[in-house]
């Protein structure tokens, strides 16, 4: 980043929470009369003002379909996106735009890959290693081409803590291990992972390696370089960007020699009733008009988070989660699931004989928004014997006094249920 694009709040040495809290206009709301408390963040993250007047913006200055437009406004809309394209490379420092393909999401990254290189390279009897706590997006879209193929599903087994036990890891990979999906950061139990050595051993063995950052890429630094990961999916909407736009990042020797996902217009070069020859890089896996607004608000929404700084917003985010686990220590009912040494920014926990749906619809009552469930890790919840847990994830914008007030909203309910 250059000295003119260098925001004040970087070269300051106080991370001006409330300055960022006025950038997010949703914080001000009420909800049942009380401020709204939004610890919801694994599951979708608040929108600066910056990305939602780009996407206005886009609307009423630039809304024009792209790339095979001559006239003004598709130029500038091409423009637009492809340029949000560049950012994202820069954002996780990829080689080449080429390697970053738009997609609806996490979930439609981990798809593409399953249905376009699975379908491609996977045989009965092979083998597709993920762990046991992956979201379900993580899970399924393996499980439906392992079906097809008949390749099998192996699980990498997770300690009390919620971490991944490597030397299970290690024993699984055998010379039917054709791929490895896993999470770098877990939204249900907040485990950050050792991606790196778990992508280093699986190279050692000529395995390619997906990695699912939906829940990293907002608060660790990604190098997908240095990560040497094969394939690495995120989604807008948990980065402060829009719903329904995220990213496969893919090397690009793998995606250039992987079929197409959809087929329909842009991801050609020409199409004839005998012969279809699909277009370059990245556009083959982009069929049809993608999410123009979306990919640009994501672009903004990167802009944004630069200008905090993802160390300065990981470093808050810890200050936080430390304050909060400290503050539930205290509650002798409560019990938090997932305790991993490794941790970002998510309390998933349990309340002696209170539902986690109780909890969730009183702290609603104070204002507070968590989440609870199974966070769409079932297998998760079965690996501690619990049909759901309560989960607080914590964001850029949130502050010690918010967690004090889900703190007082918790021993309120203990109070409530006696
Ligand atoms: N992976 C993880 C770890 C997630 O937390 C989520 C969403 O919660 C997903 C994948 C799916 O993301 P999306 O629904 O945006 O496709």
């Amino acid at each position: 980043m250059n000295k003119t694009e260098t925001p004040d709040i970087i070269n300051s040495s106080v991370y001006d929470v409330e300055k960022i809290r006025s950038d997010f206009p949703i914080l001000q709301t009420k909800v049942h009369g009380k401020p709204l408390v939004y610890l919801d963040n694994a599951a979708t993250s608040q929108k600066p003002i910056s990305v939602i007047m780009k996407a206005q913006e886009y609307y009423s200055s630039m809304n024009s379909n792209i790339h095979r437009g001559v006239h003004a406004l598709s130029q500038v809309s091409t423009e637009a996106y492809e340029g949000a394209r560049i950012k994202i490379k820069k954002f996780i420092n990829a080689l080449g735009k080429n390697e970053i393909i738009f997609t609806r999401g996490t979930t439609e990254s981990i798809n593409l890959v399953a249905q376009s290189y699975g379908r491609m390279n996977f045989n009965e009897g092979d083998e597709v290693i993920i762990s046991q706590m992956e979201h379900h997006s993580n899970i399924v879209p393996w499980q439906m081409i392992c079906d097809e193929k008949g390749a099998k599903l192996k699980v990498i087994p997770i300690n009390d803590n919620g971490e991944i036990i490597f030397e299970e890891y290690e024993k699984l990979i055998n010379n039917r291990t054709k791929f490895v999906s896993i999470v770098y950061v877990s939204n249900s139990l907040g485990t950050v992972n050792p991606v790196k050595q778990i992508i280093d051993l699986a190279h050692q063995n000529n395995i390619p390696v997906l990695v699912d950052a939906a829940q990293a890429v907002n608060h660790l630094p990604i190098d997908v370089q240095d990560l040497h990961c094969d394939f690495l999916a995120f989604s807008g909407h948990k980065i402060y960007g829009p719903t329904g736009i995220g990213v496969l990042y893919g090397k690009v020797n793998l995606l250039d020699a992987m079929p197409p996902y959809q087929g329909g217009g842009d991801m050609i070069s020409s199409v004839t009733f005998e012969k279809t020859i699909y277009n370059e890089l990245p556009y083959k896996f982009e069929a049809g008009t993608p999410n123009i607004a979306g990919a640009i608000g994501l672009g903004e929404a990167i802009d944004y988070v630069q200008k905090i700084g993802i160390d300065n917003i990981n470093k808050h985010e810890k200050e936080l989660l430390d304050y909060a686990t400290a503050a539930v220590a205290e509650i002798p009912s409560l019990k938090i699931i997932g305790t991993a040494k490794n941790k970002v920014s998510v309390l998933s926990f349990v309340l002696d004989d209170i539902h986690p749906h109780d909890i969730g619809t009183m702290l609603d009552f104070e204002g507070v928004a968590i989440r609870t469930g199974h966070h769409c890790t079932q297998p998760v919840m079965d690996r501690f014997g619990i049909p759901a847990t309560s989960r607080a994830s914590f964001a850029m914008y949130n502050t010690k006094e918010e967690v004090d007030v889900l703190i007082k909203g918790i021993k309120k309910i203990i109070e409530v249920f006696g």
